[in-house]
């Protein structure tokens, strides 16, 4: 036997209908099945309130309740659609469908504002679009003509859709609104819904002829150059925006950007970290020992410095300035470069020569010949008795 109605809801029998209203939101949102933890226990519980509610906010199946109870009401009800509860969806939908935008409004007036109307202005999509350059230009900067394949707006029918001419009129099935009211009966009471009318896709304009440029989309795909300028000390991972260089709006709303993201290619004798640029730069062994000026790569060309005696294979030389600049600040990152002390590798004469004499002023022990030369003349001495035979 189902619980008198009044007791449902917690309400008095002098109830008013908002009384009766503020009750019922509040025992659905505690007993929806979504939000309790045991579901068919608040099954139960959402039933029975709203079929409490259904009959106590309906003034003429409550007078007819308050006179003939639950049998009465029950009969009074029959046939009303009191369907299956299976037949809501989430919590959130019930909610939408009830309350719409705000507790103020009546529950089964409530509009569902939430899906708004599509057919306003929309921002074009963004584009991105990655581009290497060359170390050089990454330093310096250049600019480029980046090709793009993109939306935009259609000049034959200047971005309505319709063939130029012909007519443009409102939509009869929306009225040119672009949305259509459906009523549908839910507990016996009515719920407005609002949606998108399919005729005319929410534009609120049907024409007689779609313009042939552009398939009615008022859109049409091309391809176009759109100039980048790279900054000095442009770095891989940087992003280079172009407001509006996206896709075109759809019905007249901006176009979206176009996001460049840079890779810079690799450089045979410079390498970067941050701003700061690194090589290595290798010495004979006497300008290594007896010092001097040598000569250091740059991105800003080569540069002259001095160099003690005795400089050690491995030493770091920063040059200040020297690196890349910055994109974000204004000032330039250093250049450190690696000595890397070169031995020569095939010595003329006069050289092994000197060598040997720098060895014997060391006191060290060199043997006359090297072991490379002793192999080299073997193998002269092989080829040159086989020609003899
Ligand atoms: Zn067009
Ligand atoms: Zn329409």
């Amino acid at each position: 036997m189902t619980r008198d109605y009044y007791e449902v809801l917690g309400v008095n029998r002098n109830a008013t209908e908002a009384e009766i209203k503020k009750a019922y939101r509040k025992l659905a949102l505690k007993h929806h099945p979504d939000v309790s933890s045991n579901k068919a226990e608040a099954e139960e519980k959402f039933k029975e309130i709203t079929e409490a509610y259904e009959v106590l906010s309906n003034p003429s199946k409550r007078s007819t309740y308050d006179r003939f109870g639950q049998s009465g009401s029950q009969q009074a009800t029959s046939g009303a659609g009191f369907g299956d509860f299976g037949g809501f969806g989430s919590f959130s939908d019930i909610f939408e469908t009830f309350f719409g935008g705000g507790f103020g409004q009546s529950p089964f007036q409530a509009q569902n504002r939430s899906r708004s109307r599509p057919s306003g202005p929309q921002r074009g999509p963004d584009l991105a679009a990655d581009v290497e350059v060359t170390f050089e230009d990454s330093i310096f900067g250049t600019e480029l003509q980046l090709g793009i394949a993109r939306y935009e707006r259609c000049e034959h029918c200047d971005g309505l859709g319709a063939e130029p001419g012909t007519e443009v009129k409102d939509c009869p099935s929306c009225g040119g609104k672009g949305e259509i009211q459906r009523s549908q009966s839910i507990f016996g009471a009515q719920v407005i819904r609002i949606e998108t009318c399919p005729e005319c896709k929410g534009e609120g304009k049907v024409f007689e002829t779609g313009c042939k440029r552009c398939g009615s989309t008022g859109r049409v795909r091309i391809t176009k150059t759109v100039p980048i300028k790279v900054p000095p000390g442009a770095y891989t991972g940087l992003h280079i925006r172009k407001p509006g260089e996206g896709s075109a709006g759809i019905r007249g709303g901006p176009a979206g950007d176009l996001i460049v993201m840079l890779h810079v290619r690799p450089h045979d004798v410079f390498k970067r970290e941050g701003d700061d640029i690194y090589c290595d730069t290798s010495i004979s062994v006497a300008r290594a020992a007896l010092g001097g000026q040598i000569e250091i790569p740059t991105v800003y060309g080569p540069t002259k410095i001095s160099v003690p005696e005795g400089t050690q294979g491995g030493t770091t030389i920063r040059l200040k300035d020297k690196g890349a600049p910055s994109v974000h600040r204004r000032s330039r990152g250093d250049q450190y470069t690696t000595l890397i002390v070169e031995v020569p590798k095939n010595l003329s004469d006069r050289q092994r020569e000197l060598f040997q004499e720098l060895a014997s002023i060391n006191g060290e022990h060199v043997p006359k010949a090297s072991r490379k030369s002793k192999v080299f003349n073997t193998m002269k001495d092989v080829f040159s008795a086989n020609d003899h035979t």
